[in-house]
């Protein structure tokens, strides 16, 4: 960095400073917290990119990365530095060997579409597909699907980055393996994401889901973790409804002392749908809700164009969501301590996300999980207006603790409002090597300040 860089010499030639848009990109889904960017710019190939990092190094000036800006807790905004939109990265190429290769700014949405046409689908799909593939693989993306084909992030076979310092670099598991290691999961640290190469997977057109309700936390463990191993369902959609309130419930002032569990197991077919007596044999759940066919594409893409009431997304409301991934056998004592705990001002306004998960499958150094093969995930996602967050976000934070101290990792994707023992904490033994990387691709500190404070003190 030149020694006379001054962030207010930074050329904003071409980049937008006008109020309006500056207003509009300085919150992001979870409206917790505010930031406002000095600029912002839209570049439309990896080279101009390139160039924007490469300036705002010589000047010293922030600069974050925004795909989608589902962040939660202004992981894609900036303050008074410069925001790189990059949605204008948005080109996909034909499917080659089962694998496509996309632009970091092209959105979930339009690739399924996209490949879908040829009988694939991407690995692993985020429930709401509005979202980036840079967005999403650097922070994991966590699916229905991940039981069987881990993360997002592990579908990446190449990436093109540019790193910190202005560099234009392809990395891959042969190749530069360490920014390839460094970048997936990296939370926009160590460079940014221009494009990736991305396995998919062939598909059956049909899909059957069957949806089982337990009120019993063992019953819905050892059914779990029996359908993890069969393999048999493509996609495993699980939540926790703290909400089963009853007249006894209020007698005893424990309004969420009850929970009940669902599965909505997923199984694609062609030309003979699956069987009920065959598939669900042996399970143990206590009520069949229904069972549902649809075309695969409809279904997984079931979460566009819903109303916002049925998603939780209404923009204008926050979403503190805290989400982790638990050791297997804390999950039901975590369950039991939190939601006894937990105060009605959260409860009433969150909805309880799990996901089994498979640790061989995780293949990405940077996304911490804890030890062990079955893996729980876990999410408490929520919507509320504003004002109210202050009353919620030290529920939330307890929570937060109370999953760390239970063994769990948190998933960055949410609410994350650690202090630096805690980042530390979070990354353990790796916390050295990832200060080196830091330091290796982004020398001057320029890529998301704000984010995992991995600048020396
Ligand atoms: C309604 C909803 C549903 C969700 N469902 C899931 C789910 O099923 N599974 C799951 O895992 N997550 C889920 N998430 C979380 C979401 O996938 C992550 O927040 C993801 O990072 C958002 O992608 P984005 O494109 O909006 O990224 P942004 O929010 O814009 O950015 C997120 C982070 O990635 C960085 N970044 C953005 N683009 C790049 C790039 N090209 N290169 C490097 N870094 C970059 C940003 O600087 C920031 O740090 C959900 C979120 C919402 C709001």
């Amino acid at each position: 960095m030149r020694r006379d860089a001054d962030v207010r010499r930074m050329d904003l030639t071409g980049m937008e400073t006008g109020d309006e848009a500056l207003d509009a990109a300085s919150f992001d889904f979870g409206r917790v917290v505010r930031k406002r960017p000095r600029a912002i710019a839209r570049p439309s190939s990896p080279r101009e990119v390139a160039e924007t990092i490469a300036a705002a190094n010589r000047e010293a000036c922030p600069v974050t990365f925004q795909g989608a800006r589902h962040s939660q807790s202004g992981q894609s905004l900036s303050e008074d530095g410069v925001l790189i939109d990059m949605k204008g990265l948005d080109r996909i190429d034909a499917v080659d060997g089962g694998q496509v290769r996309v632009q970091g700014g092209v959105r979930w949405r339009d690739l399924v579409h996209r490949v879908f046409a040829e009988g694939y689908l991407p690995m692993a799909l985020t429930t709401h597909l509005g979202v980036t593939v840079g967005g999403t693989l650097s922070t994991a993306g966590l699916s229905e699907s991940t039981h069987l084909f881990g993360t997002q992030a592990d579908s990446a076979t190449e990436l093109e980055v540019v790193t910190g310092d202005g560099r234009l670099m392809r990395c891959s598991h042969e190749s530069n393996a360490t920014l390839f290691d460094c970048v997936r999961c990296g939370q926009g640290q160590f460079g940014v994401i221009t494009e990736a190469r991305l396995r998919l997977r062939k598909v059956l057109p049909n899909v059957r889901t069957f949806s089982l309700v337990y009120d019993d936390v063992a019953a819905f463990m050892q059914d779990t973790e029996s359908i993890v191993g069969w393999e048999r369902f493509q996609y495993i959609d699980a939540w926790c409804l703290p909400f089963a309130r009853s007249m006894w419930d209020v007698a005893t002032g424990n309004l969420f002392a009850r929970r009940l569990y669902t599965l909505n197991l997923t199984k694609e077919w062609d030309a003979v749908p699956p069987n009920r007596d065959e598939v669900l044999e042996s399970l143990h759940y206590a009520h069949l809700r229904g069972t549902d066919d649809r075309p695969t594409l409809q279904y997984v893409t079931r979460m566009e164009g819903r109303s916002a009431s049925d998603w939780f997304e209404d923009w204008g409301q926050a979403h503190p969501n805290m989400e982790g991934i638990l050791p297997w056998d804390a999950f039901a004592p975590f369950m039991e301590e939190t939601f006894t705990d937990l105060p009605g001002s959260v409860a009433r306004a969150s909805r309880v996300m799990l996901g089994p998960f498979r640790n061989h499958l995780f293949r990405s150094p940077l996304l911490m999980r804890p030890d062990g093969e079955l893996l729980m995930g876990f999410g408490i996602l929520i919507e509320l207006p504003q004002p109210e967050l202050e009353g919620v976000l030290p529920a939330l934070a307890e929570a937060s603790d109370r999953l760390v101290a239970f063994g769990g990792k948190r998933y960055l994707a949410g609410w994350v409002d650690f202090d630096q023992e805690r980042w530390q904490a979070h990354y353990g033994e790796l916390w050295p090597r990832m200060v080196a990387w830091k330091r290796a691709f982004d020398p001057n500190y320029v890529l998301n300040p704000g984010g995992i404070p991995l600048q020396p003190r």
